[in-house]
């Protein structure tokens, strides 16, 4: 890898959330050292530290004693610009899907501006909707329909082969230097605008008593899909800002 392709492997983190065997996170920091990947994310482990981990990890545990522990996914990829779902089970959320050479493409790319994450689930269930939700797009291995589940540190490697490739390729940005662009928004700023605009949402009367969460779901997979940037993110928060004002000058009195 060229200097460009490690710092930006440098801002590419694995999470696995809620892992239940400690041989699996072993195993997926020695999947990640041999792509000359670093970053590893634990949110929630049922057992770590663990010996087992160290023992699957076979000469990675520099990236063991790295790892950083996270109360939830919010907080593990809050300063991310682009956050991906791993995914056994295709075609089960309402998220764009790549397969693992498309997202780890967006993954080298976005790295270029900041950090990025790519998420695996528990060995039992998987990432939950609620986590899901949370991300830019699912990703999902093309496996046998009848038996799709990989074991979880084998998934770790599909995907760290594929990014290790995607870095590879990626070349320097060419930034123009009278004209740099906005770095795409974090996923805290997401969350920020998300939250705000279920408010306005609320305040103006948009659900007339239907249960907001499907309208929720729907403009999140708009809005994630197109990559809003820092100042498209302030530019809508605006404009929110001036509904809720409106909505609140239009309540009766009293
Ligand atoms: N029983 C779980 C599978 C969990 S496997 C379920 O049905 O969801 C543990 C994790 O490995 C998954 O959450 C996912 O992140 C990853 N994984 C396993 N197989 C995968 C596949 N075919 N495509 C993408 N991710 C996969």
């Amino acid at each position: 890898m060229d200097s460009h392709a490690i710092i930006s492997a440098a801002r590419i983190r694995f999470v696995l959330v809620g892992t239940q065997h400690p041989g699996n996170i072993g195993a997926a920091a020695r999947a990640l050292k041999t792509m000359g990947l670093t970053r590893l994310v634990l949110v929630q482990p049922e057992k770590f530290p663990h010996e087992e981990a160290c023992r699957r990890a076979a000469g990675a545990d520099d990236l063991l004693a790295q790892a950083v522990v996270a109360p939830d996914v919010a907080t593990a990829v809050a300063d991310c610009r682009l956050v991906l779902g791993c995914t056994a089970r295709s075609r089960r959320v309402a998220l764009e899907e790549h397969s693992p050479r498309q997202a780890a493409a967006r993954l080298a790319q976005a790295a270029g501006a900041g950090p990025v994450a790519l998420l695996f689930g528990r060995e039992r269930t998987g990432l939950t909707n609620e986590e899901l939700q949370l991300c830019h797009a699912a990703v999902h291995i093309d496996a046998n329909p009848d038996y799709s589940s990989l074991n979880l540190a084998a998934a770790v490697q599909v995907l760290a082969y594929e990014t290790r490739l995607a870095l590879q390729d990626a070349a320097a940005p060419v930034e123009d230097p009278a004209e740099p662009r906005p770095a795409p928004a974090t996923h805290a700023q997401l969350e920020g605008f998300f939250a705000q605009l279920a408010q306005t949402l609320e305040q103006i009367d948009f659900h007339k008593g239907r249960a907001p969460e499907s309208a929720m779901r729907k403009l999140r997979r708009l809005y994630l899909r197109t990559d809003l940037d820092e100042k498209e993110v302030r530019l809508l928060r605006g404009i929110l800002a001036d509904c809720q004002r409106m909505a609140r000058l239009a309540q009766p009195e009293g």
